[in-house]
């Protein structure tokens, strides 16, 4: 357990991702996207899969749907490869299934959002139906744009008495999706994005002949500094009550009040019943907490604002991409710790509900 874990960039962590996969010789599988990196660097959505042949379950664990959210996750996962629990996994029948990066080019470029402004935790979704409309977030998008950055005072005092004013609306609300601004926060997109399609992919190859796949998906930005939220989505009663016995009382369901995300449609983790009809699944998501609300929301404008400004100078590029980086990483020890120490408790309350299932 030591922050040494978390990487300072995309290239660093996806290097030691891979290098540590290979020392525990994983089966590693790399897609990589059509784009570059920050630094020039090939980027990709790498998996690398610790297994016997033919285990029956699956534990999957992914990091960076959300780009920067992609440090902790990626520290969770380097961990866990230097962990012994994984070889509790194999023991018990476990496959344990990593997916590094799902957004690549976000992680490098530090914006939560993917090549194409879209959401990608609002993108996994059926394309054939219309996009539920999202009147709180209609409200709100013309003063959550700015037409300058820094955003005026005017512009600030105004966003945040209509954020107080909205404050609770959680179905939808503010940060539920939307499909209609393309230059907006939280843009679901129209088609399935390139990760959407890897994923997939990934999923079809490495799931739809098991028995129990578990999946954590790893993110931050929402809730207290370092906690970890474990939400769980919609599902049937059954698969709440396992994920009960498997997690506990403080399993948080998105849909209810207390939760620190309001409902959300297209999410990552919801289309693998499609994907694998049969297989039982259990799905989560792991939230850790990292700025004050207000810090967060003000990034997420910033790097909107920049996607629409091409031009922008590049101290300013350089300042709001670091805002973005604070806001979903916070480079601290104490953070850090409790980040890794929360996600082993779960990897392994995880590792043990899979293991407890009838065979
Ligand atoms: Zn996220």
């Amino acid at each position: 357990m030591t922050a040494a874990h978390f990487s300072q960039s995309y290239r660093e962590a996806r290097q030691r991702f891979l290098a540590a996969a290979g020392a525990r010789r994983a089966a590693i599988e790399s897609h990589a996207h059509p784009l570059k990196g920050a630094e020039g660097e090939e980027i990709a959505t790498d998996t690398a899969l610790v297994s016997t042949a033919d285990a029956p379950n699956l534990l999957i664990v992914s990091s960076g749907t959300h780009g920067p959210e992609g440090f902790s996750g990626s520290a969770c996962q380097l961990a866990l490869l230097h962990d012994p629990l994984l070889q509790r996994a194999t023991d018990s029948g476990i496959a344990v299934l990593l997916i590094h990066a799902v957004n690549p080019y976000g992680f490098s470029h530090l914006k939560r959002t993917n090549e194409d402004n879209i959401d990608l935790n609002r993108n996994f979704r059926d394309f054939s139906q219309p996009y539920p409309a999202n009147p709180v977030y209609e409200e709100i998008h013309d003063l959550l744009m700015p037409t300058a950055w820094p955003p005026s005072e005017a512009n600030e005092e105004e966003l945040a008495a209509a954020m107080a004013r909205l404050a609770g609306r959680r179905d939808p609300g503010v940060s539920s999706g939307q499909a209609v601004h393309p230059d907006g926060l939280f843009y679901s997109g129209t088609a399935p994005a390139w990760s959407n399609k890897i994923i997939r992919a990934i999923l079809r190859k490495h799931g739809t002949w098991r028995r129990h796949i578990a999946w954590i998906d790893v993110h931050t930005g929402l809730g207290p500094y370092g906690h970890g939220e474990k939400i769980f989505g919609r599902h049937s009663p059954e698969t709440l009550a396992r994920a009960r016995a498997w997690w506990g009382r403080d399993l948080i369901v998105s849909s209810m009040a207390e939760s620190v995300s309001p409902r959300t449609l297209g999410h990552i983790t919801g289309f693998a019943p499609e994907e694998c009809p049969g297989v039982a699944i259990t799905p989560t998501t792991l939230e850790y907490g990292t700025l004050p609300g207000p810090a967060v929301r003000r990034a997420l404008r910033g790097e909107a604002w920049l996607a629409g400004h091409p031009d922008a100078p590049d101290a300013l590029r350089a300042e709001i991409r670091r805002a973005v980086r604070d806001a979903f990483y916070v480079d601290a020890d104490d953070w850090k710790g409790m980040i890794l120490g929360q996600f082993r408790a779960y990897a392994l309350q995880t590792i043990n509900g899979l293991a407890a299932e009838p065979k």
